[in-house]
């Protein structure tokens, strides 16, 4: 089990997200941006709106993603 921060993922927040995979924190961080925004935090909006991009356009997103995969990789 890895951890990386909110911040780490491109939000505004220092909460820690754990998986076991890139793809696991990254939608650890995906449900994190959500239910911040759902709970009426204005400072998750942008990022969670950049989640949602990267939904719909998952083509555009591959260099975030693959990046995200490197930092996770590099992870004791
Ligand atoms: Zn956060």
């Amino acid at each position: 089990m890895k951890s990386m921060t909110c911040r780490e993922l491109g939000g505004p927040c220092d909460t820690d997200l754990h998986g076991e995979t890139a793809d696991e924190i990254i939608k650890a961080q995906d449900r994190h941006l959500r239910e911040s925004v759902h709970s009426g935090d204005t400072d998750h909006v942008p990022a969670h709106e950049e989640m949602k991009k990267r939904w719909k356009h998952p083509i555009k997103a591959m260099g975030w993603y693959n990046d995200t995969k490197k930092a996770f990789a590099a992870l004791p």
